[in-house]
Order: C-alpha cells, then structure tokens, then sequence
C-alpha cells in the first residue's frame, strides 16, 4: 500500500494509507454490495422518473456582476449555478463551490452521468472568481475541465483551497495558487477591494474520496466554514448525517456568540443522491438527515444543493425538495429558511449585522 505522506498519528482521521472519518464505525462499501444495489435497482425499475421538470430561472447577471465589484457594497448573495456548485458573493470575494460545469461526471465525457439541467451560469458568465472551495475528488465534484478553465480565466487565477492530497493532482495540471488543508486548519484572506479579513477553515464530512479504483480515501474530503464581516457561510460538500456539525457548531462557537451576530448565516447542504439507504446513509445524508443538520449546526438559513442535475442514484431527480419540505414541516421549521432554489437563482441575503 502506498503510504500517506500526510500521515500524523496524533490525528484519529488520518491513517497510514490514507484518511478516515471520525465515526470509527464508518466503512466502505464492498464491491458485491455495488452489485447488490445495482440489482436490486435494475429488478425495481430504479432510477425512479421525474414527475415534475426541475426548475430553472434566467441568472441575474447585472445584479450578479455589479455585486462582483461593488467591493464594501456587496450584498451577501448565492446563486445556484446545479447541482453542488454555488456562486457565493460576499465579504468582497466572489467564490465557487465545487465548480462542475461538464457534461458529465465522470472519467470520460462520453459516458457516465449526464446533466439534466444545463448549468443556471455558464462558465462565460461567471464574474472573476476569487476562490474556489474543492470539497473532495469525486468526480461530481472535482470536475478537470471545469478546473482547468477557471485556471485560466481572465483576470488570473483563483486561489484553491483544497483537501489535503489534492495539490499534487493540481499541479500535475498546471495549476497554482494552491493551498491544502486538513480538518480544522485555517486560512486567511484580506479582500482587496474592501481590506475585509475572510477566514475559511476545513471542517470534517462523513464522506470518501476516490477517482479510481486504486486511491479511495487516499485524499481527504469536507465541507468548508467561511466567516467574513457580512456573511458566515457553510458549505458541507458531500456527507452523511454525523455528529460532526454538532462539533462544528461548537467549534465556532465563540466567533458565532449572539452578540457577534450569531451562527452561520447561510449553509449550503446536500440533499440529494440518498437511496437506496442501506447502501447510501453512511455517505450522503437523506432530506430529513439535511434538516438535522440545519438544526445541529444552529445555521439560519440553508440552500439545499446536489439535486436536479445528475441521476447519480435510485431516487427520481425532482423527488429532493418533495421530501425536504415535508422534513421541514415534521420539524416546524419555516420553509423560508430552508429553500431549494430553481438553478439560475440567486438568494440575497441581508448583511450579517444589519438583519437578522
Ligand atoms: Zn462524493
Ligand atoms: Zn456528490
């Protein structure tokens, strides 16, 4: 077995070989249980059809763009580009999450899930990125071609924050402006536009990593906590339900006291790809498992992503939200605060301590 070379054995998640997650109990699936799911989809006619259309708006690109620049007077805002990539203004930076633009996700563009839904932004149309949030390398989410693009835009590169073990397949990319980080680490970036300080920390996800059939959890995987002036946003990447948010919430819990403006103000969480739940509940968490965590994290608002673009499992594509509001109503909590957007939606929310 290829060794770590991040390897500290002074931290529980990380492993000679690789990492693991904080609930020891976490393990991968086999291959005959690939098989056994795949089976007992085709006998039970899974992936379900979509009975709705998923829907889709025109972006808002002057609002979009006039915010890009308008430094100390950008308006906190979130626009869904599909799936798990999120266009997240604020704090005078303008970021990305998991930026998938391709066709497919998946090693070849001529095979593997396919988009439903075209992205709500092309790649064209994005302002210039500041940073991009890499969750992990599943190829849903570390999309090449996607990657190599926003290396090159205009204007610069972005930086990258990524989970350790990524660099190097960046740089094999040619890609710089690099910086990898483990759970926990830490880092800072002062916008120029408005001398803001943003601190963007790793936070664990119960998850996996893999690109081939050799390096699964060679690197590691999870969401990202970014605190700026105006805005604190969490972005969980891929996870299932784990005691993990009640440690993130405790975590920042002395940046986030009430008088200090209080939890995250927007997270964005996963509530797709979930059945069949014996296969999946370990690694992605179901609609109800996504509302827990709004609850565990203390967040007050939340963006439900990874849904309605690509049938990556045996749930129909426009079955998410259905689920997600129902979850919602068994919690009493306000649909407003938990919302799926069409893609191509922005969100704007108000300033950190000018609203609420
Ligand atoms: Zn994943
Ligand atoms: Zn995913």
């Amino acid at each position: 077995m290829k060794k770590n070379p991040y390897f500290n054995p002074a931290k529980p998640h990380h492993r000679p070989g690789g990492f693991q997650n904080n609930d020891p109990s976490f393990r991968r699936k086999h291959l005959h249980e690939v098989l056994r799911w795949k089976w007992q989809a085709w006998r039970a006619g899974a992936p379900y059809p979509s009975t709705t259309p998923i829907p889709t708006v025109a972006p808002e690109l002057d609002f979009i763009h006039a915010n890009a620049k308008a430094g100390v007077a950008m308006q906190p805002a979130m626009t869904w580009v599909g799936h798990i990539t999120v266009l997240a203004q604020f704090g005078g930076l303008n970021l990305i999450t998991d930026p998938v633009f391709s066709e497919r996700c998946s090693p070849v563009q001529w095979a593997g899930p396919k988009r439903h839904t075209p992205p709500g932004l092309s790649m064209a149309q994005l302002p210039h990125i500041d940073v991009v949030l890499l969750s992990h390398s599943h190829y849903d989410h570390l999309d090449e071609a996607s990657m190599l693009a926003l290396g090159a835009q205009a204007g610069g590169p972005p930086l990258f924050l990524v989970p350790l073990g990524l660099k190097p397949w960046l740089a094999k990319r040619g890609l710089r402006h690099v910086v990898e980080l483990d759970w926990w680490d830490e880092q800072v970036i002062e916008a120029d536009a408005t001398h803001q300080r943003v601190a963007i920390t790793l936070t664990p996800a119960q998850h996996w990593s893999s690109r081939s059939p050799t390096d699964a959890m060679r690197t590691l995987w999870g969401g990202f906590a970014v605190r700026a002036p105006d805005c604190h946003l969490f972005f969980a990447g891929d996870t299932a339900y784990s005691k993990d948010f009640a440690d993130i919430r405790e975590h920042f819990a002395a940046e986030q006291s009430p008088e200090l403006g209080g939890g995250f103000d927007m997270a964005l969480l996963p509530i797709g790809a979930y059945e069949p739940r014996w296969f999946m509940k370990d690694q992605h968490c179901n609609p109800a498992e996504a509302v827990q965590i709004f609850k565990d994290l203390g967040c007050k608002r939340a963006l439900a992503v990874h849904w309605g673009t690509f049938q990556l499992t045996d749930e129909a594509l426009d079955e998410p939200p259905r689920a997600l509001n129902a979850a919602l109503q068994a919690q009493h909590i306000d649909g407003p605060d938990f919302q799926a957007l069409a893609i191509g939606q922005t969100w704007r929310l108000p300033p950190r301590f000018n609203g609420n």
